[in-house]
C-alpha cells in the first residue's frame, strides 16, 4: 500500500462518467494506494440540493490543497431542466472552477501505438492552452442599419477620452468591439510558463501582431517581459525554449513538427486549434485536460462529457464499451502531481506504472469499442467497459 500525506481533491461527477469513476477506483487505484481524498459530489443532484455551493466549496479546497481531479460532469440546458427537476440552470462547473482558480486549460492527446495521428510527422503530444478569457467571446456588435460613421470610444475615470474612427459607412454594414485585460493575459502568460517548466517542454505563443499592432501586440509584450524577466533563466537551466511565431506561420510549423511542445493561442485561435489538434489525434476519449492556475494550483479531468448515450444504455441494462482511458490518466495526473509536491516517489512510480499498463493494453490489442473502430492494429478484442479496466488491472500487476 502507497500512503499519502495530503488529500486530492476528488470531484464526483455524472452519468457513464460517474460510473467509470467508481469502477477506476475499486480496480485501480484503492488495491494500490491508501488514498486520501476530500470528495465532493458534483453530480448534478447534489449541486441542485446545494444550490451549487459544492462546486464553489470544491474550487476553494483547491486553491488551498493545490490538486484536484475532477469527473465529466453536465453542463445544464432545458432538457436537463426537466430530467433533473432542477431549482435552476446551474451554471457549467467547469467555468465556475476556471473563474475561481483563474486558470488555463491545457489539453492534450495520450498517444498510443496503434491510434496513429492523421498527421503522420505528430511523434509526439501537442498539448493546447488556450486563453479563456475576452476577445469575440465577450464582443460587442452592431448591425450597421447604413450610411453613418461608427467609432471607438474610451472615457477614462477622470474623463479623458480617446477617440478612433471605425468606419465612415457609405451604406449598410457590421461593426464589433473587443476587449482583454492585461490581469488576464498576465494570468494566462504565468500558466503557461509554468506549465512548460513543469513537462519540460517548448512554449509557443502566436497572434497576429503585424496586423493588431496594439491588441494582439499588447499579448506579445506581455508574454516577452515575463519570459525576460521571470522565466528565461529557468527555460535556460532545464533547456526548453519560448517561440513566438505568427499565427499563421505557427499553423504552418505545427503541422510539419513532430509535436512534443505547448502551442499557446488566443481565445478563438485556441477555440479552433484545439478541435483540430483533437481530432486529428484521433480520438476525443484519449484527450486530458488540465486547469492550471497562475499561481500553481491544478485540476486534472477528462476532455470528453459524461457520455450520456451510453449511459441510457447502461440504466437499461446493456453491456456498454465505454473507454476509461482520458478518466484514469486525470487520476494517475492527479496521483504524480501530489506525489511530487509532497515528495512521494512511489506515487510517481505508480502515476508512471499504470498510464503504461494502459497503453500496453491497447497495444496488446485489447481496446473499447471506439478504439477498435480507428486502430491501425489487426486481431483486435473490443472489451466492454468493465473488463477493459480489469484487463489494465492485470497489466499493471505484471508490470509493477
Ligand atoms: P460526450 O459525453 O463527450 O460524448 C459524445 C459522444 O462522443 C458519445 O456519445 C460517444 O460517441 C463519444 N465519446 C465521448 N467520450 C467517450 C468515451 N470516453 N468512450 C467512448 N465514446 C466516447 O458529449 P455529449 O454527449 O455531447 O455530452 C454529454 C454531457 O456531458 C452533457 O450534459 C455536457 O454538458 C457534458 N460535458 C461535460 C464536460 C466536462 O465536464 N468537462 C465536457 C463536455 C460535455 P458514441 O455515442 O457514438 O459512442
Ligand atoms: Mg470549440
Amino acid at each position: 500500500m502507497i500512503n499519502m500525506t495530503t488529500p486530492l481533491v476528488e470531484m464526483d461527477g455524472d452519468e457513464m462518467t460517474r460510473i467509470l469513476w467508481q469502477m477506476i477506483k475499486d480496480e485501480l487505484i484503492l488495491p494500490y494506494i491508501d488514498l486520501k481524498t476530500e470528495y465532493y459530489d458534483l453530480g448534478l443532484e447534489h449541486r441542485n440540493e446545494t444550490d451549487d455551493q459544492v462546486t464553489i466549496d470544491s474550487a476553494e479546497a483547491t486553491k488551498r490543497l493545490g490538486v484536484a481531479v475532477k469527473c465529466a460532469t453536465i453542463t445544464p440546458n432545458a432538457a436537463r431542466m426537466d430530467e433533473y427537476k432542477l431549482k435552476s440552470m446551474w451554471k457549467s462547473p467547469n467555468g465556475t472552477i476556471r473563474a475561481a482558480l483563474d486558470g488555463t486549460v491545457f489539453r492534450a492527446p495520450i498517444v498510443v501505438k496503434g491510434i496513429e495521428p492523421c498527421v503522420r510527422n505528430w511523434k509526439k503530444p501537442i498539448t493546447l492552452a488556450r486563453h479563456a478569457y475576452g476577445d469575440v467571446y465577450k464582443n460587442v456588435e452592431i448591425r450597421v442599419p447604413g450610411a453613418g460613421k461608427a467609432e471607438l470610444v474610451y472615457t477614462g475615470e477622470d474623463g479623458t477620452e480617446v477617440r478612433e474612427t471605425i468606419q465612415d459607412f457609405k451604406g449598410p454594414g457590421v461593426v464589433q468591439g473587443m476587449h482583454n485585460t492585461d490581469a488576464s493575459i498576465t494570468s494566462f502568460a504565468h500558466a503557461c510558463f509554468k506549465y512548460a517548466i513543469d513537462t519540460k517542454q517548448d512554449l509557443w505563443f502566436s497572434t497576429k501582431d503585424t496586423i493588431s499592432k496594439k491588441y494582439d501586440h499588447r499579448f506579445k509584450d506581455i508574454f516577452q517581459d515575463l519570459y525576460d524577466n521571470e522565466y528565461k533563466d529557468k527555460f535556460e537551466e532545464i533547456g526548453i525554449t519560448y517561440f513566438y511565431t505568427l499565427i499563421d506561420d505557427a499553423v504552418a510549423r505545427v503541422m510539419k513538427s513532430k509535436g512534443g511542445f505547448i502551442w499557446a493561442c488566443k481565445n478563438y485561435d485556441g477555440d479552433v486549434m484545439s478541435d483540430m489538434v483533437s481530432s486529428a489525434f484521433g480520438s476525443l476519449a484519449m484527450m486530458t485536460s488540465v486547469l492550471v492556475s497562475p499561481s500553481g494550483v491544478y485540476e486534472y479531468e477528462a476532455a470528453h462529457g459524461t457520455v450520456q448515450r451510453h449511459y441510457y444504455k447502461h440504466l437499461a441494462g446493456e453491456e456498454t464499451s465505454t473507454n476509461s482511458v482520458a478518466t484514469i490518466f486525470a487520476w494517475t495526473g492527479a496521483l504524480r502531481k501530489r506525489g511530487e509536491l509532497d515528495g512521494i516517489e512511489e506515487l510517481i512510480t505508480y502515476a508512471n506504472d499504470m498510464e503504461r499498463a494502459v497503453l500496453w493494453t491497447i497495444e496488446s490489442g485489447k481496446m473499447t469499442k471506439d478504439l477498435a473502430l480507428i486502430t491501425s492494429l489487426d486481431n483486435v478484442t473490443v472489451l466492454n467497459s468493465q473488463e477493459f479496466i480489469k484487463e489494465i488491472r492485470k497489466t499493471y500487476d505484471s508490470i509493477k
